[in-house]
């Protein structure tokens, strides 16, 4: 790790993708704060599966940060809804926020937070048999460049997600990250589509540029446009 390199993440949402998500970053050394209202529930195991039944009831983001602990690993959990009122609280030292939320609102507070604040971020979203995982940083498209509002972009129905694809996603979202944090650009301002794991089909990337108007991209403070209209390096 280089001595730029994030120290910090804060990971939004502790069930089927945040538990690859935090497990993976925090054997890699990053310290992790992982936030989460909700409790373990039996009907989830089959796609939460850093809980066992002896956790159920119990809140989801102390369990998780458990988990990384018990591999070494530096975490808190934090048992609230994310939201950006309360970040001074637990999310303002992150250098990296991942979205592993159900929750579609949720993913745009993250990247506009990330996008208000110069932080890099990976947006995570599990769909039936496929997903999506975005990434984040300054001077790149966000989140609302490409969907602009909540009812545009795909539901992160969980009740209907497949167990392995929510473990599959959340892995390629743990790798992105790790690229992302440790300055690897690749994936900053582009979107990988999973259509349907069950194909092994390769992901659609898809890049884009700032999208000119974009709410949170025009106050950033390390603007995307600086340099024209810039595109996603690599791959
Ligand atoms: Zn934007």
């Amino acid at each position: 790790m280089t001595a730029s390199a994030p120290t910090r993440a804060t990971i939004v949402g502790a069930g089927g993708l945040g538990g690859p998500i935090a497990l993976s970053l925090g054997a890699a050394g990053i310290e992790l704060t992982i936030v989460d209202h909700d409790v373990v529930d039996a009907t989830n195991l089959h796609r939460q599966i850093q809980f066992t039944a002896e956790h159920v009831g119990m809140p989801k983001a102390t369990v998780l940060a458990d988990a990384v602990v018990a591999r070494g690993g530096r975490a808190r959990g934090v048992v609230a809804r994310w939201v950006p009122e309360d970040t001074d609280a637990h999310t303002q030292d992150a250098d990296l926020i991942v979205d592993g939320s159900d929750n579609p609102a949720t993913k745009f507070a993250v990247s506009d937070w990330a996008v208000a604040n110069g932080r890099r971020c990976v947006i995570a979203s599990a769909l039936r048999y496929g997903g999506n995982v975005m990434g984040g940083a300054p001077g790149y498209a966000c989140y609302r460049c490409l969907f602009e509002e909540p009812g545009e972009a795909p539901s992160c129905a969980q009740a209907g997600v497949l167990g392995p694809v929510v473990g599959a996603i959340g892995g390629v979202a743990a790798a992105i990250a790790l690229g992302i944090a440790h300055d690897d650009r690749t994936y900053a301002g582009a979107l990988l589509v999973f259509d349907d794991l069950r194909t092994l089909a390769e992901p659609r990337i898809v890049r884009f540029a700032a999208r000119p108007g974009c709410a949170a991209c025009t106050h950033a403070p390390i603007s995307p446009y600086a340099d024209g209209v810039r595109i996603a390096e690599g791959g």
